[in-house]
């Protein structure tokens, strides 16, 4: 046996070789910057950040093989090469397990063989799952590419809006979840239901001794009494949807357990309700499952996807996070499921006379194109389809997590309270409520001072996902417990180095000692507007609490 030579430090699992410099900016720079975009973060330019933490939305390194892939996207407008590729991307990694076909590698490679490409990428016939293939998807659609998550979500929501206003015209609507995104929820709210976030916000918010738990305890977990308990108050036919999100981003990108998963399908499937998946971070989670709960340690992430997967009826998901790519995003629902049987109009006989996937299909031609590319070039396509086997890779995937886990610690190490533990998979958040030691209001978005003092004094731009985002003072009672007061530090793919998120741990660190003279924020415009952390505009007041 070769003696091995270990070291106590991790092993790097990739490298970068693109490199962008960091401007030089001084403090007054930045304020004239903050005040000449109203103090809107979503406005402050990207150009004068020294490290920019706001989301990981489409932000990240693309790898190698994704920008060779690049080159290869097919932009003809019908049934371009990589809507073919992607559709089984698809297939391989949320319906096959181990099973993987890879028919990507049919274009990376040129094949010419006609006979083969028409019997292994063009004429396929698929049925039966999320990704009708072939004639099948014609006569019945159930895939919609997307340019990102909310117009998947917004498409689903309008449609579904409709469908219920021909049926039951007026009525109000409850849509549950273990934790909306804030787009899911304006969406949501646009089609005048009600969200509602099921999660456990005191186990969330609990410390671990020492900051470090034994196994991950899956934070993210829909509070499934909560959820039966809410059916049962309104009735189910007041609940036309139930939704998971994975990881749950506005919980603080905590994991979603596989029990937890398989619970609230079985309370749907009681109700009769389609259960949805928000899966931006389907990968992530499916890590965590991975590394932390018993009976998955030997499985791979597409066979735990896959089994993940069987559980729902139908996913919107954002394909710009995660391992994915810059643009992408999906709505998905299963061939004859329960998602298609609720939201459909049968004849006596049984025939489909109105297909809900018809209805979308005809939104989507008239808003994003066709069905071929759903708003994205060929070239998108392409490294989104590479991207998500990507996804798929253990080694990428730890490194990432880790990532995060590294700032996590480091805050906590560094005395900050609040610090989220452990990390999600894709940012770290704190408390702000604990970070100002519970002496700030729900009115005077101290989140958002915190953000906007972090911009200004040190160049890192966080986004706030609390009280001013989440519209704590515009919420019932019920809602307002259920909102997080968080602000999150997205860990951007394979972007940062140890030096950034030191320096980013010392900032905050400083920030902290000094949390007192933090200002508060008061909105001057744009108050009630929907989703108004993106756009509506506000100014600092001084923090006269003594
Ligand atoms: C990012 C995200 C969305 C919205 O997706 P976009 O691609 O940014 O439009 C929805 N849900 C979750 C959980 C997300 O993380």
């Amino acid at each position: 046996m070769t003696k091995e030579y270990k070291l106590n430090v991790e092993t790097p699992k990739s490298f970068s070789f693109v490199k962008r410099d960091i401007p030089e900016v001084t403090i007054e720079q930045r304020e004239e910057a903050l005040k000449k975009t109203h103090y809107n973060e979503f406005a402050f330019p990207a150009g004068m950040l020294t490290v920019d933490m706001l989301s990981d939305s489409g932000t990240t390194a693309l790898n190698d093989r994704q920008w060779s892939a690049m080159f290869l996207g097919d932009e003809s407008y019908g049934r371009n090469n990589g809507y073919y590729v992607l559709l089984e991307a698809f297939r391989d990694c949320f319906e096959r397990g181990d099973n993987q076909k890879k028919p990507v590698e049919l274009i990376l490679t040129g094949e010419k063989d006609i006979d083969k490409l028409m019997e292994e990428l063009y004429l396929c016939e698929y049925e039966g799952g999320f990704f009708n293939g072939g004639a099948s998807q014609l006569e019945r659609p159930n895939t919609f590419l997307m340019p990102q998550g909310r117009a998947a979500e917004s498409m689903l929501f309008e449609i579904v809006r409709n469908i219920l206003n021909e049926r039951y015209p007026e009525k109000q609507f409850i849509i549950p979840s273990n934790g909306h995104f804030d787009t899911t929820e304006g969406n949501i709210k646009q089609m005048g239901s009600i969200p509602r976030n099921l999660y456990n916000k005191e186990l969330l918010f609990e410390t671990p001794e020492g900051g470090e738990y034994e196994k991950n305890p899956f934070k993210g977990d829909m509070d499934i009494e909560k959820l039966e308990q809410l059916i049962e108050t309104v009735g189910p036919e007041n609940v036309p949807l139930i939704y998971t999100t994975i990881t749950n981003n506005t919980v603080c990108g905590q994991a979603v357990s596989m029990n937890s998963i398989r619970k609230t399908a079985e309370v749907a499937k009681r109700y009769n309700i389609p259960f949805m998946f928000d899966a931006a971070r389907w990968a992530e989670n499916c890590y965590f499952i991975k590394e932390n709960e018993d009976g998955y340690k030997d499985k791979s992430i597409p066979e735990i996807a896959k089994e993940m997967f069987s559980y729902c009826d139908g996913f919107t998901a954002s394909l710009k996070k995660d391992g994915h790519a810059n643009m992408g995003g999906v709505l998905a629902f299963r061939d004859k499921g329960t998602f298609w049987k609720n939201f459909s109009d049968f004849d006596k006989d049984g025939n489909v006379t109105n297909d809900v996937g018809i209805r979308l299909k005809v939104k989507q031609i008239s808003s994003y194109g066709n069905d071929s590319y759903g708003a994205m070039s060929g070239h998108d396509i392409m490294s989104l389809a590479v991207g998500l086997y990507q996804c798929c890779d253990v080694n990428y995937l730890s490194e990432r997590v880790g990532q995060c886990q590294y700032l996590a610690q480091g805050f906590y190490n560094a005395g900050i309270k609040g610090v989220v533990l452990p990390a999600g998979g894709h940012g770290v958040y704190i408390n702000m409520d604990e970070f100002f030691d519970n002496k700030r209001g729900h009115d005077t978005f101290a989140g958002e001072g915190f953000s906007l003092e972090l911009i200004r004094r040190y160049g890192i731009r966080v986004s706030e996902l609390g009280d001013y985002s989440m519209e704590y003072d515009l919420k019932t009672p019920e809602q307002q417990e259920e909102v997080a007061n968080v602000v999150r530090f997205a860990v951007n793919r394979s972007m940062y180095s140890k030096e950034h998120l030191d320096y980013v741990i010392a900032a905050v660190k400083a920030l902290y000692e000094d949390r007192e003279s933090i200002p508060n924020m008061r909105i001057t415009k744009g108050h009630n507007l929907p989703m108004r952390h993106f756009h509506a505009f506000l100014e600092p007041y001084p923090n006269e609490e003594k």
